[in-house]
């Protein structure tokens, strides 16, 4: 027989039991929850795009048009022109020839690397890479050699042994989603060149965040290579949904024919497309938004830092504190709930053992006023609680 209530009670005694809460409000720097208002400092939503008038507005128009609905597989009927337009902006903002758009991050993710590879071939990972990039890989079937955290010189031992024939795929994060930290892209591409391999880059957080036009991981490293297969999300930054791979035309051509996740799924509501592409518009046209946010990251960082936190070398607006026994973290957490702070605490499996953390994330809508009642909360409460 099955015995789910067994796992459950598991998992709730390891303190590792999660549960959905209803909020009762849209993505901004509050947040609603059971009559309360709480400083939001959880959310991806890093531009405030989520909530913009620009995109409202344009949402607003495009349902009008468009209605709610997507339909129909993009292979069937569900291909509107906004699909061609997005794609075409995408390409451009990631300096590559072409582009896809995914239902989600996830889905780009599970469709690209499952079609990109095949039982015969090598996947070399980081050990922090997002999930979704796991499932890839075990979908595709090819082996997966795990490497340690930003370390090249492993992966490069890894890389010297390799015996078997097939191809060889580096897969990383390009801003590590727990650890908020970047990938040394310079030196893995050097190894992808030598030894002929290509690499997956997951810039879900980095995309209209990182690098001095917010094009991501390439652009912070002023680095371009058809050895590079960019993946990116709309529902972080870009404030909306849906994922999309930028590479050049022969892999997306070889991507709409053999990515399932791509093929046999609903189109995205064409909303949904017209939003991310006045996100982009506005990325592209307003850098002060980007700026304010790398603003406040360095504020509260080097903040962080001074009070004795440990930051895990977050160098991007996800600015985890390690606090390690998950107990400690969710209490952490549930002091700051008290104080009127919404921070969810982080645990196993979405990070390694021992490695609960608190995980602030900043938006660029966060006022001067905000942030200061989150410093002033974090420094008396881990005082309280002799984390620091
Ligand atoms: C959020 C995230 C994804 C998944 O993107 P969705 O659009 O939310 O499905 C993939 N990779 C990383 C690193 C992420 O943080």
């Amino acid at each position: 027989m099955f015995n789910f209530q067994k796992e459950i009670s598991f998992l709730s005694k390891h303190h590792l039991i999660r549960t959905l809460v209803p909020i009762d409000s849209g993505q901004a720097t509050t947040l609603k929850q059971n009559g309360k208002s709480f400083l939001h400092f959880s959310s991806n939503n890093y531009l405030g795009l989520a909530g913009h008038p620009t995109l409202k507005s344009t949402a607003i128009r495009a349902v009008e048009e468009w209605g709610v609905g997507g339909g129909a597989s993009r292979l069937v009927s569900g291909n509107s022109r906004l699909y061609f337009e997005l794609e075409t902006k995408i390409a451009k903002f990631k300096n590559t020839a072409s582009a896809l758009v995914f239902p989600s991050g996830y889905a780009a993710n599970i469709g690209a690397i499952g079609a990109l590879v095949q039982k015969q071939d090598l996947i070399f990972a980081d050990r922090l890479c997002h999930a979704s990039l796991i499932d890839g890989a075990r979908l595709s079937g090819a082996t997966l050699r795990v490497y340690r955290h930003k370390d090249t010189e492993q992966l490069a031992k890894l890389l010297r042994q390799k015996k078997k024939k097939g191809q060889t795929l580096i897969i990383t994060d390009g801003v590590f989603s727990m650890d908020g930290d970047i990938a040394p892209l310079a030196e893995i591409l050097r190894l992808a060149e030598e030894f002929d391999a290509l690499i997956y880059l997951d810039d879900a957080h980095a995309t209209g965040v990182l690098g001095p036009n917010g094009r991501g991981t390439c652009d912070y490293f002023a680095l371009s290579s058809p050895r590079i297969i960019q993946m990116g999300t709309l529902s972080k930054a870009l404030g909306g949904l849906g994922g999309f791979i930028a590479a050049d035309r022969v892999l997306i051509e070889y991507l709409i024919n053999k990515a399932r996740p791509f093929i046999y799924t609903t189109a995205l509501p064409p909303v949904l497309l017209a939003t991310a592409l006045a996100g982009f518009e506005l990325i592209e046209s307003d850098p002060e938004i980007r700026n304010r946010l790398w603003r406040l990251t360095s504020r509260v960082r080097t903040q962080i830092n001074q009070m004795g936190f440990n930051t895990c070398g977050s160098e991007t607006p996800i600015i985890p504190i390690l606090i390690g026994p998950t107990e400690t973290a969710l209490t952490f957490s549930q002091k700051l709930l008290e104080e009127g702070i919404y921070i969810p605490a982080i645990r196993p499996p979405t990070v390694p053992d021992g490695t609960s953390r608190l995980r602030i994330s900043l938006m660029a809508t966060h006022t001067d006023e905000q942030i200061q009642l989150l410093l002033n909360s974090l420094k008396h409460i881990g005082k309280k609680l002799r984390l620091i």
